[in-house]
């Protein structure tokens, strides 16, 4: 079996016959075709196995590990991560998303640290209670026992020969298991959301890409991030490359995830553009809600851009909302922009 996602054991599969070599393998190494970690394989060789497309994997499990490279390659790009593969079946794809999920639920892991049955002995969300459905008869777990006994119930479901005895076609009578499998799952962030905001906050949280870029200068304590534009900027920042996504793009993107949260982890300098960006955006919005809801696009544009020609404050002036995070710019900010 293809080895679990995102997980650092050793691969028992017995099918490979070559004695496993004494020093760890490298990236190159690992291009003739075994796309495994060796025991001893070093944290940033793990995983490090060239991209195939889906039609030039020949297993039987094509379709998982097809999955499993996708969230290598970018685990935060759910387009692509939900797209249907040409030629594949929605119902075959829906199933490997749900095993994916039943098999590396981190959030699960992380609840261990405070979910416990003092903390929380019933399996809520808010007011809504739920019963364990993996007994006999409907029971009252504790959170954390409801969410083991729920993944594990979905993991034996899955696997089991009797409702999904293929991986390449579903059986239409089976189709209804999906809906009780993703409902509960979905309990469990549910539970995080209400009763546990801060491990739901930073397991959810999306940083900016650009954090961990050094060849930007910063102003203060913030990044001076390139953006796409056609008009002439300071000559020390050229503009982003038009077909790549800049922080502009990227806030737009992680609006509705980032805008809920009461709490932010900063990452990097990046991350405080991000945040001014999407505090910005939130007031783009109440700007256009005050408008009203007959408010032409035409008319959405102007009220828009006056807005971004008001005066606004900068991080270090008294006014600007968020001066325990940010560091003024310091007198030389103008002659570095
Ligand atoms: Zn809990
Ligand atoms: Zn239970």
């Amino acid at each position: 079996m293809a080895e679990t996602i995102l997980s650092n054991e050793p691969n028992h599969d017995t099918s490979e016959t070559s004695k496993p070599t004494s020093k760890p393998q490298t990236s190159t190494e690992s291009k003739r075709s075994l796309r495994r970690n060796r025991p001893g394989t070093k944290h940033e060789d793990a995983y490090q196995f060239p991209y195939i497309s889906l039609e030039q994997i020949d297993s039987a499990f094509a379709l998982q590990e097809y999955l499993q490279s996708l969230i290598r390659a970018d685990k935060d790009n759910l387009d692509a991560l939900v797209e249907l593969p040409p030629g594949q079946d929605q119902e075959t794809w829906q199933y490997e998303h749900l095993s994916v999920y039943t098999r590396s639920n981190y959030i699960n892991f992380q609840l261990e640290a405070e979910c416990t049955r003092q903390s929380c002995p019933e399996m809520k969300a808010d007011e809504w209670q739920y019963l364990c459905a993996a007994h006999q008869a409907p029971t009252n777990c504790c959170a954390i026992d409801y969410i083991v006994h729920t993944l594990d119930g979905a993991t034996t479901l899955l696997n089991s020969h009797k409702y999904f005895p293929s991986r390449i076609s579903i059986p239409e009578t089976s189709l209804k298991h999906y809906q009780s499998i993703a409902r509960r799952l979905y309990r469990i962030f549910a539970h995080a959301w209400f009763h546990h905001r801060e491990i739901f906050e930073a397991f959810e949280a999306y940083h900016s890409q650009f954090n961990d870029r050094t060849e930007f200068r910063t102003v203060g304590n913030m990044a001076l991030l390139p953006i796409k534009t056609k008009l002439r900027g300071p000559p020390s920042l050229a503009p982003a490359p038009p077909a790549e996504d800049d922080v502009i793009d990227e806030a737009l993107d992680l609006f509705r995830a980032n805008c809920l949260f009461r709490n932010f982890e900063i990452k990097g300098s990046a991350d405080r553009v991000l945040i001014y960006l999407i505090l910005f955006i939130s007031d783009c919005l109440s700007c256009l809600s005050k408008a009203g809801k007959n408010t032409s696009q035409k008319e959405a544009v102007k009220i828009l851009n006056s807005r971004a020609l008001d005066q606004f404050a900068l991080p270090g002036d008294p006014t600007f909302p968020l001066n325990a995070l940010y560091t003024s710019p310091g007198s030389d900010a103008g002659s570095i922009i």
